[in-house]
């Protein structure tokens, strides 16, 4: 697993050996895995092996694995020195090392004074990452590959049958290759029930497979109530938790209207970044019935395929309100609170500088900024927009939202007044 070298400036180094350096023969152990020392070292000569004990399987005592061999220019112990957490490996010297060694303090004084050596350091921990990712996919794939290769599913009870009633393909068969390791996210798909869905073929725009898509079938919708920020609480099957189409093959995600054909860059950015979403979602079958969990799973993906498909604010904004609603549903407090903020700033960024908006639009983003606000605990900012909301031209042809919106603006008063004297 030897790395790309970066270049960090080795000659520049060698002349800190005379205040950092210092020499260890071969077989010297630097650090024990578990040792609290904080140290981070740099190799000028020699060659250290980085190990880690493996555990005592069949009795025939612990063996040991060679995770990497350092040197030159390579440098190792930096995880400890940045965390603070416990050595995570042995370090010893195979060949006579002169190496730099640096605490936490002097080593905030190297990057300090060699940027460098900082931007080598980064690029070097950013390429272990990629690494790891990719590790883990490839992993995933081979974890998948042997599960198949088994002659009883562990999660036998839980499949469905070959093919359903009506001869469509069981969801299952047609699970991506990079998929499970963790038994929570195991689980092959349950089918979706042709009365409730209609499938509506998508292609996606990035690996050009065609898929079914499930839309729940408008007879199957029951909306039994509404919260002032627009959320629908569903009686039955809830919508929302479809409205995100995923590729099977290449995981891209999106609302189903972001399936049309996307400039080449950016298909080309999003195959780059294919392994890394099999590595993070590649064990979810997303082509099944999807509980809360499964369908915050999508949502995920999809902010993600936002993010480097640069899509707008109007796009962010749906998708974090969306993904807080399901946070809501799931009764995650903490997480439906970061959702809604991120949602605020878009709705509001595009409040600001969307000059096309027509009134309506304009009227209910600017109700919904008050109400976002009033939930996330600032209630003069509340205020401010719902008075404005109020005060609109498109909220007095609307008499339902203008009712909503002044409920929420005494919300709003009562809870300014309770913060200032809370302050008082
Ligand atoms: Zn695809």
């Amino acid at each position: 697993m030897a790395l790309p070298k970066r270049d960090i400036d080795l000659i520049a180094l060698k002349a800190l050996r005379r205040r950092y350096g210092v020499v260890y023969p071969k077989g010297q152990v630097i650090f024990r895995e578990g040792e609290a020392s904080r140290q981070f070292f740099i190799v000028l000569q020699g060659r250290i092996e980085i190990t880690r004990q493996l555990p005592d399987v069949d009795g025939s005592g612990p063996g040991r694995q060679v995770l990497v061999t350092l040197g030159p220019g390579d440098f190792f112990g930096e995880m400890a020195a940045f965390t603070g957490e416990p050595r995570s490996s042995d370090a010893i010297v195979v060949e006579d090392a002169s190496l730099l060694y640096f605490n936490e303090r002097t080593a905030l004084e190297l990057l300090r004074t060699s940027p460098q050596f900082a931007l080598g350091l980064i690029q070097t921990l950013c390429d272990r990452i990629r690494n790891n990712n990719l590790q883990l996919a490839e992993m995933r794939v081979e974890v998948e590959r042997l599960r198949r290769l088994l002659p009883v599913q562990d999660s036998a009870p839980e499949m469905p049958p070959a093919a359903t009633a009506t001869g469509q393909p069981a969801v299952a068969a047609g699970a991506p290759d990079g998929a499970a390791v963790a038994s929570d996210i195991d689980r092959p798909a349950r089918p979706l029930d042709e009365e409730t869905f209609a499938l509506k073929d998508l292609t996606c725009p990035v690996c050009r497979k065609t898929f079914p898509f499930p839309i729940v079938r408008s007879k199957h919708i029951r909306v039994i109530g509404r919260d002032t920020d627009f959320r629908e609480v569903h009686g039955g099957v809830n919508p929302l938790h479809y409205a995100i189409g995923v590729c099977p093959q290449c995981l891209y995600a999106a609302f189903p209207e972001d399936f049309a054909p996307l400039e080449p860059t950016v298909v080309n950015m999003l195959r780059d970044d294919e392994l890394r979403r099999r590595a993070a979602f590649g064990g979810f079958d997303f082509s099944g019935a999807r509980d809360a969990s499964l369908a915050a799973q999508s949502y995920e993906l999809a902010l993600r395929c936002a993010t480097l498909r640069r899509a707008g604010p109007d796009r962010r904004a749906r998708l974090h309100h969306a993904r807080a609603w399901i946070a809501r549903e799931m009764q995650d407090a903490e997480a439906e609170r970061g959702y809604l903020g991120q949602s605020l700033a878009d709705y509001q960024y595009r409040l600001e500088h969307d000059h096309a908006m027509n009134a309506d639009t304009e009227g209910a983003l600017t109700y919904l900024l008050g109400d976002l606000s009033l939930r996330l605990g600032k209630p003069e900012e509340a205020l401010n927009w719902l008075r404005a909301a109020i005060d609109h031209d498109s909220l007095k042809r609307k008499p339902a939202l203008m009712r909503v919106a002044r409920e929420r603006l005494e919300e709003a008063r009562l809870s300014a007044r309770q913060t200032q004297m809370s302050e008082a």
